[in-house]
């Protein structure tokens, strides 16, 4: 057995071209992701798992009938012809797995997760972490201003030229950033990725530190797809400020909010909600009488939202050091969808992730390495700053405390809470459309 070494692509042409068939050991969201990114499908010829529920039943894939196998069934390959590929987070254990049954043959065996967050160069570091997650971003907004797939493409198609540039000029276009306008929020999640439940003296930023920052980011940079606030926004007092901003800047595509449905925004937040760039996300965390209320308010007054119900989340663990190395630390790094997402910035400094700047207040580690002061450079020089945070940054010390980008991960159920003050509501709200389809699902599996 030998573990392949190289990216995504060098994988993908050692299929096509020595027309291997590949045999892919786990079944759940990172085969998925692989067929979408590599669209090899038609080359997976088997798929293994090691739960006991999973084998024997029969997955579709696209238009594709498979049946799940366990281990053993590597017995009837040769590995002259066939490549296995660990989809999944528990790839060591397999690893050693297939070493230890099989090791009298030689097959080629590639990790997802690592061929994934291996680039051949620069350029393609930049076309999976900056532009592919842009158009991914702007794929979004374009669905939720209702425009049809013929449409969407024509406008991807634009977009992608644009970020892409010419030999003269790449313009910086940034996917998503975070802003973190306050530390308070009225909710005690555990695994709160914001870290909000640990700040003793929690507090506003001064609305006037967050506007010289937008002013400050914006002069720095060509574009920004979307921007999130963060926190429990709409517990923040100058809330109505931020969206008068950001609503008439131009390079904003989009904004989005995501709210845990407890607060009702006030009079003036509400006329702000209607613009067309704005987008809410409700997270169902089982206020149900609470939800209702704010759904019926944003149904009248047309603001663009939706519920997510049954949300689960990934445990980024406590705050104590790891001690990692720095190859566990880059893999954490390029591994983590926040990395890509959620850089951001806080009173003044620009993070590499939200995480980042949360344990920098919690006076947890400086984040040296991770921030800078947009008040220490110049225009010219932030706007260096942020390139490279995108463009080349593959490591962060952040990720010595956190756990997200880490493999396996630990799913955790989202919202539940430290001070048990919330009876949660067995039952939620699903669009009446949706509903349909669910129901429609549930009998073709009959
Ligand atoms: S600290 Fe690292 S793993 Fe955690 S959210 Fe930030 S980038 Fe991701």
């Amino acid at each position: 057995m030998s573990l392949f070494q190289g990216s995504i692509n060098k994988f993908i042409e050692l299929v096509k071209n020595d027309n291997k068939k590949i045999i892919c050991y786990g079944v759940g969201k990172m085969l998925d992701n692989f067929i979408y990114k590599s669209s090899l499908l038609e080359s997976i010829e088997c798929l293994i798992d090691s739960d006991i529920n999973k084998i024997g039943k029969k997955i579709k894939i696209l238009d594709k009938e498979f049946c799940i196998n366990d281990i053993n069934i590597l017995e009837n390959y040769d590995s002259k012809n066939f490549l296995i590929l660990i989809t999944s987070g528990y790839y060591n254990e397999i690893i050693e797995k297939i070493y230890k049954s099989f090791s009298d043959k030689s097959f080629i065996v590639a990790v997802y997760p690592i061929i994934n967050i291996t680039y051949d160069n620069s350029e393609e570091f930049f076309k999976n972490r900056v532009l592919d997650e842009c158009i991914n971003e702007y794929r979004s907004l374009l669905k939720i201003n209702g425009l049809d797939f013929i449409e969407i493409e024509k406008k991807i198609d634009e977009k992608s030229k644009y970020i892409i540039g010419d030999s003269d000029y790449r313009p910086l276009v940034i996917p998503r950033i975070m802003i973190m306008p306050t530390t308070k929020c009225n909710f005690t999640c555990i695994g709160c990725s914001s870290l909000l439940p640990l700040f003793d003296n929690p507090q506003d930023v001064d609305i006037n530190q967050i506007i010289k920052d937008f002013d400050i980011f914006f002069s720095a940079i060509d574009e920004c797809i979307r921007i999130t606030i963060g926190g429990e926004p709409f517990l923040y007092k100058d809330l109505d400020k931020i969206l008068e901003y950001l609503i008439s800047q131009d390079k904003v595509l989009g904004i989005l909010m995501i709210t845990n449905s407890t607060i009702v925004p006030k009079n003036n937040v509400i006329e702000l909600l209607k613009y067309n760039k704005i987008y809410i996300e409700i997270s169902d965390y089982g206020h149900l009488e609470k939800m209702s209320k704010l759904v019926s308010l944003f149904e009248k007054e047309n603001i663009k939202f939706e519920v997510l119900t049954q949300q689960y989340w990934t445990d980024m663990g406590n705050t104590q050091k790891r001690n990692r190395s720095l190859e566990e630390l880059r893999f954490s790094y390029l591994n983590c969808e926040q990395s890509r997402l959620i850089k951001g910035f806080h009173d003044g400094y620009f993070y590499t992730c939200a995480r980042s700047a949360r344990l920098k207040s919690l006076g947890i580690y400086d984040a040296k390495e991770d921030s800078f002061k947009f008040s220490d450079y110049s225009v010219s020089e932030i706007r260096k700053k942020i390139q490279e945070m995108y463009y080349e940054k593959d490591i962060a010390i952040s990720c010595d405390y956190c756990d997200l980008g880490t493999l396996p991960n630990k799913i955790i159920d989202a919202g539940i809470q430290k001070k048990e003050n919330m009876k949660k509501s067995e039952y939620t709200i699903v669009k009446r459309s949706e509903y349909e389809k669910l129901k429609i699902n549930s009998k073709l599996k009959e």
